[in-house]
């Protein structure tokens, strides 16, 4: 493809992107496709000889199978899960990292790429009020992992580094213990599963009051803390774990804050208190491609010691030497995450802050939280519906009054309507519908439509 016939074909597939944002809102926001319809419709084989015309096959694959065939995370009512903010913003950034197809691994094969992201990262930390010591300039650093997964198996790489110097070469040793809830991500057990530490090594904290004497006990039987987890914004009902206290009680073992979706909101001063504490952890992570106007994936990771994850990850075969490197004068991002290589995705964020502004995300915010907090009045106002927990931010809970059966069957019933669509967890042993307001589209209108399909 040259670049005059790639500028035919991009301009075509922009025409496409724009369409298709332009008429989501028309769109059935949860496709009608059964197991297997998908491949079942797709050619077996793959072509030998390049099709005639790809800007007709790809956006015919795209309007015959993709559209239909495909849950639309931007849909204006989309409020599942969390949302997954695509701006259009952060595509053009996305399609500029690809048309440089950079290696940002060392900062010798992507000086611009490195610094760029360490700009970006830095002002993000300063725009949501983080203390200094999480910036480059303040001994700290951030970097842009491709996930909170990714975040937290890093930190807990660097927790074990910190714990024991000695675990790059000897391993784990089977008496490292890692604290969380019940509530905490998927991603932490994971976390474990992948570090090698085993299933016994998570320790669930059934409530943050007794983690003292939870990490004392477990020292006194001879075992080693060596991270805790407190959640700001948990998945299931965004509860705010109280991080301050978590630190203190923390007893050296490495803090990881997980804020993936709600450590945006301080961007907002008003909503600043949800990261209350973090100047105490080790390492924060909020991500970008949740609710802060980047499409996936791009998630930050602040740590207080700069240091840390290099001396946990790093580790130079020949072809990787570089004056550069040795200077130690330079960031090196490959040191800060599992993959050598690594994309340019400083660039999509790059292009969110300064297509919306600051000004622009506190506006998205706030408006998305007025909207719950909208949605959570009529709740309470309408005797067949309970809230199933407080609204957290832009995160409504809320059940059938007559229970749990009744509130998996509006769920469905909601659902199945194709016009607005919405997830679900449980809270203290009951069903409940989980409302995340977050569409970059969504207004007023699209909150009374929701409103309208419950209550009927
Ligand atoms: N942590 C929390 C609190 C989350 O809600 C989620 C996803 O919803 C994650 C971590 C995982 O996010 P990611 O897809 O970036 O790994």
């Amino acid at each position: 493809l040259d670049p005059e016939e790639f500028r035919r074909l991009g301009y075509q597939l922009v025409d496409w992107v724009a369409g298709y944002r332009a008429g989501l809102r028309e769109l059935p926001v949860r496709p009608a496709v059964e197991p297997g319809q998908i491949r079942a419709a797709l050619p077996l084989d793959l072509p030998e000889d390049p099709a005639p015309d790809l800007g007709a096959a790809l956006t015919g694959l795209l309007d015959d199978v993709v559209v239909p065939g495909s849950l639309h995370w931007q849909h204006p009512r989309y409020f599942g899960y969390f949302p997954a903010q695509a701006s259009l913003f952060s595509l053009l950034g996305d399609l500029a990292s690809g048309g440089l197809g950079a290696q940002g691994m060392l900062w010798s094969t992507g000086p611009a790429a490195t610094e760029v992201e360490q700009v970006v990262v830095d002002g993000v930390a300063r725009a949501l009020g983080l203390d200094a010591a999480f910036t480059f300039d303040g001994g700290g650093g951030g970097s842009l992992q491709d996930s909170a997964s990714s975040a937290a198996l890093v930190a807990l790489l660097a927790a074990l580094h910190r714990a024991d110097p000695r675990w790059r070469e000897d391993g784990v040793r089977g008496d490292e213990r890692v604290y969380v809830t019940a509530e905490t991500h998927s991603s932490l057990a994971k976390a474990v599963r992948i570090a090698g530490l085993g299933a016994g090594a998570l320790r669930i904290v059934p409530s943050w009051a007794v983690f003292a004497d939870m990490v004392a006990a477990d020292r006194a039987a001879g075992l080693r803390p060596i991270l805790v987890c407190p959640t700001v914004g948990t998945t299931g009902t965004g509860t705010v774990d109280p991080v301050a206290a978590v630190c203190a009680a923390a007893d050296g073992m490495w803090v990881h804050v997980d804020a993936a979706w709600a450590g945006v909101a301080a961007v907002c001063p008003e909503f600043r208190d949800v990261l209350e504490g973090v100047e105490r952890a080790d390492s924060l992570c909020t991500d970008a491609h949740k609710w802060f106007g980047t499409a996936f994936d791009a998630s930050f990771l602040w740590v207080r010691d700069g240091a840390a994850l290099p001396a946990a990850l790093s580790i130079t075969p020949e072809y990787l030497r570089n004056s550069a490197s040795e200077s130690g004068e330079v960031v090196d991002y490959r040191d800060w995450q599992v993959p050598l290589g690594r994309r340019f995705r400083a660039l999509k964020v790059w292009a969110v802050l300064h297509g919306m502004g600051l000004a622009g995300l506190r506006a998205m915010i706030r408006e998305h939280v007025r909207l719950a907090q909208d949605l959570a009045a009529r709740v309470q106002a309408d005797p067949r519906f309970v809230l199933a927990a407080p609204p957290s931010l832009a995160l409504v809970c809320l059940r059938d009054a007559s229970g749990d059966a009744a509130t998996k069957a509006l769920l469905e019933r909601v659902n199945a309507t194709g016009r607005a669509f919405l997830t679900h967890t449980v809270v203290d042993g009951h069903y409940a519908i989980r409302v995340a307001v977050g569409s970059l589209t969504t207004t007023q209108d699209d909150l009374d439509a929701l409103w309208q399909i419950l209550s009927r």
